[in-house]
């Protein structure tokens, strides 16, 4: 029988082996397919079930730093999809148990056909920059370390994705942007974002922290960055593609 690449989660955290390798396994009727057509499966490692001799449990941030892209959105996709599945057993429409649709990604209520699909929350996130060789970088207000990081927040019902850039770098730091142009994206399975990343010009106002949320901002010039977000993740890529390309 065919074995399948397996995503075998609890709570966020992934079974893999001494080297970080996925488990090949028989497929079961409780397993999810991460893609319609090949042998990867994701699945629920049940509270009561042990993990097997040889594997571990590592959360998923920190195999990001070690695994290519690739691997890392098959497993940020595998991880979405059983949440998805877990969090839509009823109907939210009328509250009836919920069946998984046989080909689509549906949980399908029988009682009045409503459909329940994955989504995306749409997050923006944004590397500001001034003159040439200064950068905007702030500490979350929930980070006790020393790490750096960039403005980010949910795009809120009704807006563009320029709109939310703007909003969220006043409410947070209290500055204006100009020059929004858009980079690149990522998805973020903690639980389920999709970090759009923009670059955007300082234009005017002072530096003003949104205090529940930061903690300390400034601009940094390029050649002098405090401990940045690490490797893997999209704020990373942006930072090392705005300050590497102005290095050159
Ligand atoms: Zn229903």
């Amino acid at each position: 029988m065919t074995q399948s690449l397996a995503y075998i989660f609890q709570n966020q955290k992934l079974l893999v082996d001494e080297h970080l390798q996925l488990p090949r396994v028989e497929r079961l009727a409780r397993d999810l397919a991460v893609h319609q057509h090949d042998h990867v499966i994701a699945r629920d490692l049940l509270e009561d079930e042990i993990v097997p001799d040889g594997y571990q449990l590592r959360p998923i941030r920190e195999l990001i730093q070690v695994w290519s892209s690739t691997e890392f959105l098959q497993a940020s996709r595998a991880l979405q999809l059983l949440e998805w599945r877990r969090n839509h057993k009823f109907c939210s429409h009328c509250g009836h148990a919920t069946e998984a649709h046989s080909t689509e990604y549906a949980m399908v209520c029988p009682a009045c056909a409503y459909r329940q699909y994955p989504r995306v929350q749409p997050c923006i996130i944004t590397i500001i920059t001034k003159g040439d060789d200064e950068v905007l970088l702030a500490k979350s207000a929930q980070n006790k370390g020393n790490m750096y990081g960039l403005i980010a927040g949910f795009v809120e019902v009704g807006e563009t994705l320029e709109e939310a850039v703007q909003r969220e770098a006043f409410e947070e730091v209290g500055l204006k942007l100009k020059n929004i142009r858009y980079m690149s994206s990522q998805p973020w399975p903690f639980p389920s974002n999709l970090m759009i990343a923009f670059h955007a010009e300082y234009d005017s106002g002072e530096i003003e922290l949104q205090l529940e949320e930061i903690s300390e901002a400034q601009f940094f010039k390029f050649d002098q960055l405090p401990e940045i977000p690490f490797k893997g993740s999209i704020a990373h890529s942006m930072i090392m593609q705005i300050v590497g390309n102005n290095k050159l």
